[in-house]
């Protein structure tokens, strides 16, 4: 049977749960235990994927398509392993449940109640896949902050596991915040000893304390957290403000957070390996160069909006042992008369995925002037339709090309719905989802990227590359290099005569871990270190021949 770890969080939202967990879980891994995380987030919402992302940030995209959590994205990129729909859960989709029972009669005539009812939903979800046999160690992130209403039934179902379960197979790590007070020079426990009444007040005790601190605890503070918190001193756990969120493994390690946690679970610590990750660690920290990238999006605001992105940038420039700025553009504000001024100084340009009309001419202006002026460019779902789109204006004349999404009665269509996706009403999660083929040809920039011809990758759109204008394409210069055996739908365009131009349909960003850089990523910054390295001159010829 596996063991449960419970991670919450006291004192205020925003502490880094999710990259507390993957690090934890990326420690036990290490030594040699099957782990998988999971998150349970307590609002209405049945999943994330009609969330705005300044509301939540990113959606997440699993493999099985479902869309979840930005956390799950941290899960995968430290453990390196795909998590699935059961890895998250909101309080939406437990009641979706349990009114879809009531609905069918399955209560035989009970009133349906929080107790039991929603808690016993929660529970059979949170222990699902330990039940599985696929791991030893199932971690549970519960969202938000003990003594949020919202909360109360995840803890309450934490209460009652750890009563049903033997002592040393659950385990709670509960994260907080020691606030550093400069006008009293001090560090100040206050909220976290109020934190954990509040959890205790539920009928929960925290076995481990990580307190997120600016400064380093001393002895002194270890033992009184200990004393007031009810937990042993070395399980007082200091999580110090690191430079990069892959550091806070092995800060953990320092602490030796997971031998503390062994032992509390009565699981043999096994020798640990991290040189893996260390030796990405170290080149992410000594990097030979740097590249600057823009990425042209709309919801450039809030960095969460595009944190898969930013996160394979980070691995794709260690692989290439170079530091990628990436600089964040509003493509609202890009225009003819600015698109110079805002791109002509940067390695590489990077068009975001997004919805709707808001911002779009700016990235179709973007693609037009990286494509002539043989700047790399790399398109993810909507930035490749969008390359679609400028190629269909410019270069194959159709001037009203677009998107049935921004413009229903374009007279070029290059962009479309699929007929399936016509019939569909509802919003949520209705959207070509998760993981699908895609054949590549060899020879494209594409399959040499790969290295493969054969891939999967995780989709997230309603709209696709309209076939019917594919000859004409391809006789102009952008080529399909990527499609679905299945169904023959365009996943890969690129320009074989610009030095590297590549859009995709999917969401490359999605796999791209610490193990395992995504070679699109990979080949991109090293493009772009290769234009740096080629100099203006250089641009000014091929803007020469682009336009000859
Ligand atoms: N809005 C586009 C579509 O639905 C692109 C979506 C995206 O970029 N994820 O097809």
């Amino acid at each position: 049977m596996a063991k449960y770890i419970f991670v919450t969080g006291g004192v205020t939202s925003s502490l880094g749960k999710g990259i507390f967990a993957a690090s934890l879980a990326k420690l036990l891994q290490s030594r040699g235990y099957r782990v998988t995380i999971q998150k349970f987030d307590p609002y209405i919402n049945v999943d994330p994927g009609t969330l705005n992302p300044y509301e939540h940030g990113e959606c997440y995209v699993t493999e099985d398509g479902a869309e979840t959590d930005l956390d799950l994205g941290h899960y995968e990129r430290f453990l390196n392993i795909p998590t699935s729909q059961a890895n998250n859960v909101t309080t939406g989709r437990v009641y979706q449940t349990v009114i879809n029972k009531e609905r069918e009669g399955a209560y035989l005539g009970k009133t349906v109640q929080v107790i039991p009812h929603i808690t016993d939903e929660i529970k059979r979800r949170m222990l699902l896949l330990g039940k599985s046999g696929e791991y030893d160690i199932v971690i549970t992130e519960i969202g938000g902050t003990v003594g949020d209403i919202e909360a109360q039934p995840y803890i309450e179902t934490v209460r009652q596991i750890r009563w049903e379960l033997e002592e040393h197979d659950t385990l709670i790590c509960h994260l907080t915040l020691l606030p550093y007070l400069k006008s009293a020079k001090e560090v100040k426990t206050k909220p976290t000893q109020h934190s954990v009444k509040e959890l205790q007040a539920l009928g929960v005790m925290p076995n481990i304390l990580v307190c997120r601190t600016e400064t380093p605890l001393t002895d002194e503070l270890r033992r009184k957290m200990a004393l007031f918190c009810n937990v042993e001193k070395d399980s007082v756990i200091q999580a110090i403000d690191v430079d990069t969120i892959y550091a806070v493994p092995i800060e953990m390690q320092k602490e030796h957070l997971d031998t503390t946690v062994l032992k509390k679970l009565h699981l043999p610590s096994e020798r640990i390996n991290m040189s893996k990750w260390q030796d990405f660690l170290n080149k992410l920290r000594n990097p030979h160069g740097e590249v600057r990238i823009g990425l042209v999006g709309k919801y450039i605001e809030l960095q969460d909006a595009y944190k898969s992105i930013h996160e394979a940038f980070t691995h794709g420039g260690a692989a290439n042992s170079l530091k990628v700025i990436v600089e964040s553009i509003h493509s609202e504000h890009i225009d003819d008369n600015n698109v110079e001024e805002k791109l002509g100084h940067l390695h590489g340009v990077l068009v975001a995925p997004g919805f709707g009309n808001r911002g779009i001419e700016g990235k179709i202006t973007a693609i037009r002037y990286v494509r002539e002026h043989g700047i790399p460019f790399f398109g993810i779902c909507l930035g490749m339709q969008c390359s679609v789109i400028e190629f269909a204006r410019n270069v194959l004349g159709l001037k009203d090309a677009h998107s049935t999404e921004m413009n229903p009665d374009t007279t070029a269509p290059v962009i479309d719905m699929m007929a399936e996706q016509k019939k569909i009403k509802n919003k949520g999660g209705t959207m070509r989802l998760g993981a699908y083929k895609c054949d590549l040809k060899k020879g494209s920039l594409a399959f040499s990227l790969y290295g493969t011809e054969h891939i999967t990758e995780r989709h997230r759109h309603r709209y696709e590359f309209n076939n019917k204008y594919l000859e004409d394409f391809e006789k102009a210069g952008m080529i399909a290099s990527g499609r679905n055996p299945d169904n023959q739908l365009v996943e890969v365009v690129e320009i074989p005569s610009h030095p590297f131009f590549v859009g995709v349909q999917y969401h490359p960003e999605l796999k791209s871990t610490v193990d395992n850089p995504h070679p699109v990523f990979v080949g991109f910054v090293k493009a772009a270190l290769a234009y740096k390295n080629s100099g203006v001159k250089k641009n000014a010829e091929l803007k020469a021949t682009a336009l000859a």
